[in-house]
């Protein structure tokens, strides 16, 4: 079978990852936003028995490309190995995204163009003549809507047509630069483009409502303590019910190991099986329920208007704007943060976004913040949301003020400002964001912290048993940190836990529970301590490589991890000091 390339270019957010995930059955994240894709992705598909390479670029909106991933995606399509190149444009939004395709066309040896998200051109009553477009182009223009899965078919007949030489498909075009394409695009939009003029007054409504700085704010706080709300409601009955299941497990796999040397079994039930499944049950539930919730935020359009809202605040603290949107990624997973800040322009700025990622709870940190919450209240978990959502302000508050600090020493640098455009609110499809979400960020971050469970309950269990001077080699660790862990309010059992949790901060929670067995119950005052260190301490150990990967600078990494711990352990001896004066 030999294979055929093909390359995916156009402006951001116009569907090209949704276009090459229904194509190629893979999974690039996709989002109501701009600037998500920060790489080329590559996937291929077969179609009547040959097999098609598909490269997915970051979005440009010209040839003359400013950004490190617009240069990537710009230098891509001057390659010499390209079979065809698919341009792909927002059919809501042609003129603009004819631009591109005309800088293409004067450059691409075999093209095709692709009218995206036709269903909402129609329902807004736009009419395309893809027609004219392709006689103008003198290539095939085919008509398709990604996220539906219409037109594929279609799409692919089109493609295999046009590299076995069946369909012409060489355009014909001349455009000299930008203003010339600006130019000739919006031309050519008003003569194949005809509007009958439905208008969705909502849209600017809520946009009037959102992006005001008196309404916006509010209305965030309020949509993200009520995802919080229903997180940490949510989670409770689940949480029981996975409980019991493993218990039930756990004493089925103990029946079946009988046979088994009494320390295997032990090693096998209570060190792997029992960490493993308190990792499940501590992490399923609430990534469950977040992660969903958070991409139906997400596709609906609402992050690229925190990042208008918080714009001003960031860039009084000499940050850009951009890293709010960073900053969301991080909630999710501080890694993937950190790979995100590329959408910053600035390095300057985007160094500031990376350094700051990790004061922000990834998912891992959530159900330690919970329980925790929990016993500095006294109260059940419902009621803790309160205390989530204040530990949510106080890391923002830290980034704001970390970042002004790094911006007035060693990180000085004018703030660049940025451009992104709003996109349209899209209602979500639930199915669909369900079923990815939850095979792609659930299941995936699920399936990460299973693998280094597994190894830590064998590490753990193992510690738990070899004697150093008649004590454990834990109970040994835990006194050798005793000092430093009381001096932050903590103790050394629980400063160990964060030791120990470094490859994960989902083993948070089991490896406190393991850990602190056999201590008496936690005052709120050391709960509180915990839970500050939980939201400030260095970076879990996947974060610290990709801050030196992206960096490639030891000096970088180590201020990224000195960073938080500096700042939760100031803020943990404070509060120490202020509970021994009471
Ligand atoms: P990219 O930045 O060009 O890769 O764009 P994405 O593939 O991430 O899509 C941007 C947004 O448009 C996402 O919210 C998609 O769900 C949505 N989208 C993509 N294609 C279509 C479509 O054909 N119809 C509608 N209504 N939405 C679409």
């Amino acid at each position: 079978m030999d294979g055929v390339n093909i390359v995916l270019a156009g402006n951001p957010n116009v569907g090209k990852s949704t276009l090459f995930n229904a194509l190629t059955g893979l999974r690039q994240h996709t989002g109501n936003w701009p600037g998500k894709t920060v790489d080329t992705a590559s996937g291929a598909y077969v179609y009547r028995g040959k097999r098609y390479r598909i490269t997915d670029l970051p979005g440009l909106y010209s040839l003359h490309a400013k950004s490190p991933e617009e240069k990537v995606a710009s230098s891509c399509l001057r390659g010499e190995t390209i079979d065809c190149t698919v341009v792909v444009c927002d059919a809501t939004c042609l003129a603009r995204s004819l631009v591109l395709a005309l800088q293409t066309a004067a450059i691409a040896r075999r093209m095709v163009l692709v009218l995206n998200l036709t269903d909402e051109a129609r329902s807004r009553g736009l009419r395309i003549d893809a027609a004219a477009l392709a006689r103008f182009f003198r290539i095939p223009v085919v008509e398709i809507s990604a996220a539906r899965r219409e037109g594929l078919d279609a799409l692919r007949e089109t493609l295999r047509q046009v590299c076995d030489g069946f369909l012409p498909a060489s355009p014909a075009v001349e455009v000299t630069d930008d203003a010339d394409s600006a130019q000739k695009a919006a031309q050519l939009a008003r003569k194949v483009q005809t509007c009958s003029g439905r208008v969705q007054p909502w849209r600017e409504r809520l946009d009037r409502i959102l992006l005001s700085p008196v309404g916006g704010w509010p209305a965030m706080l309020l949509l993200f303590t009520a995802v919080l709300w229903l997180t940490v409601k949510g989670a409770n009955a689940p949480g029981y019910w996975l409980e019991r299941a493993f218990a039930w497990g756990g004493a089925g796999l103990t029946a079946l190991l009988r046979t088994v040397p009494g320390w295997l079994r032990s090693f096998l039930v209570e060190g792997i099986y029992a960490t493993v499944a308190r990792v499940v049950t501590v992490m399923l539930p609430p990534m469950a329920i977040f992660f969903p919730m958070f991409t139906l935020l997400e596709d609906f359009g609402l992050l690229p208007r925190l990042a208008f809202l918080a714009d001003r605040p960031l860039e009084r603290c000499g940050a850009c704007g951009k890293q709010a949107l960073t900053s969301c990624m991080s909630l999710g997973c501080n890694a993937v943060g950190v790979v995100g800040c590329r959408i910053i322009d600035s390095p300057g700025e985007r160094l500031m976004a990376l350094l700051t990622c990790s004061l922000l709870p990834c998912n891992g940190r959530f159900p330690t913040l919970i329980l925790l919450g929990a016993v500095v209240l006294r109260c059940a978990a419902g009621a803790t949301v309160l205390f989530v959502a204040c530990a949510l302000v106080l890391s923002v508050t830290m980034v704001l003020l970390a970042c002004r600090v790094l911006s007035r020493t060693v990180l000085r640098s004018k703030p660049s400002g940025f451009v992104m455009e709003l996109p349209p609110y899209r209602l979500p499809r639930v199915g669909q964001v369900l079923l990815r979400s939850f095979l792609d960020r659930t299941l995936r971050i699920l399936g990460r912290a299973l693998l280094i469970a597994a190894p830590a309950g064998a590490v753990i269990w193992t510690c738990a048993r070899v004697q150093i001077a008649g004590e454990s080699l834990l109970e040994f660790c835990a006194a050798l940190l005793g000092p430093v862990g009381n001096a932050l309010g903590l103790s050394g059992p629980i400063l160990l836990a964060f030791v120990l949790s470094f490859p994960a901060n989902e083993l948070m929670l089991p490896v406190l529970a393991l850990i602190t067995a056999s201590e008496p119950q936690f005052s709120a005052a050391q709960a509180l301590c915990t839970a500050l260190f939980c939201l400030f301490h260095w970076p879990c150990g996947p974060t610290v490589l990709t801050v030196y990967r992206e960096t490639g600078s030891l000096r970088w990494t180590a201020l990224s991890a000195a960073l938080p711990t500096a700042i939760g352990s100031a803020l943990c001896i404070a509060v120490k000091a202020a509970s021994a004066l009471l």
